[in-house]
């Protein structure tokens, strides 16, 4: 696995299919798996987060989920070739814990969409063991989430508070979480759930998901502005470091 930067950012040239392979040997050696996806956001605004970057720095599987990503990667002599979806490899990670009768702890969304996600879950994976949930606006404090999910010692835990709660939620408790695989896995709850759609297939074939998404959520419109910005940003970086 090669590690490439954006603008200092860490981001791993890696497929589905290697992390796959890569989960039954972190969870036989009880090793920690820390999934985080990098995407032009998180690349534009991790500067005024240090926590968030050292969690990158930190996390064994940093991936590229976004066509931005790919895009500037090749632009500048890097070799991911493919985006690597968030919602994706959640979804294979679940087949995953199916597959091996893991067990799951899901953490965050909306008390309603939450219910709706494990009810997902327990249809579609029926041999995945749910073993807890707690919504993203509990009033429960870090310690007694981190206590309850101890209790459960879940195989994987899925943590969808969104850019920047969950990753700075990650990097205040990880090492103190009896887990062996870990994703940040963003609003993929509200699409697993059914409480939001995902893009229609023509727009993800053509790697335009995002805009379909900034487009349809009046609260996102201001998203569409930050892919030329992050494209513009990035390039600029690249050119003045290899002026140096
Ligand atoms: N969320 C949460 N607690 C919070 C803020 C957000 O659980 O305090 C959830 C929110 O309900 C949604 C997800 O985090 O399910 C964020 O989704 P969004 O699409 O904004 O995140 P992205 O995928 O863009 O990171």
């Amino acid at each position: 696995m090669k590690t490439e930067r954006i603008m200092g950012i860490p981001v791993d040239n890696l497929t589905y299919a290697n992390i796959i392979s890569d989960v039954s040997h972190y969870i036989e050696n009880n090793r920690k798996m820390t999934i985080i996806s990098v995407n032009p956001q998180i690349v534009l605004d991790a500067n005024e987060y240090p926590d968030v970057i050292s969690l990158l720095e930190e996390s064994s599987h940093r991936i590229p989920d976004g066509i931005g990503i790919v895009f500037v990667s090749k632009l500048t002599g890097g070799s991911i070739k493919e985006r690597v979806a968030g919602f994706d490899l959640m979804l294979k990670l679940l087949a995953y814990a199916d597959n091996n009768e893991n067990s799951i702890f899901l953490y965050g969304a909306k008390p309603d969409v939450l219910e709706d996600a494990k009810r997902q879950v327990g249809l579609k994976y029926s041999n995945i063991k749910i073993v807890g949930a707690i919504d993203g606006y509990t009033t429960l404090s870090d310690e007694e989430v981190v206590s309850i999910i101890n209790q459960k010692k879940p195989d994987f835990l899925f943590v969808a508070l969104g850019f920047p709660k969950q990753e700075q939620w990650l990097a205040r408790n990880i090492n103190r979480l009896d887990v062996k695989i870990f994703q940040d896995v963003g609003g993929s709850f509200d699409v697993l759930s059914g409480h939001v759609k995902r893009a229609p297939k023509i727009f993800i074939d053509l790697h335009l998901e995002w805009l379909y998404r900034s487009l349809s959520d009046p609260l996102r419109i201001g998203r569409i502005i930050q892919v030329p910005i992050f494209l513009f940003k990035s390039l600029r970086y690249n050119w003045r470091a290899s002026d140096k």
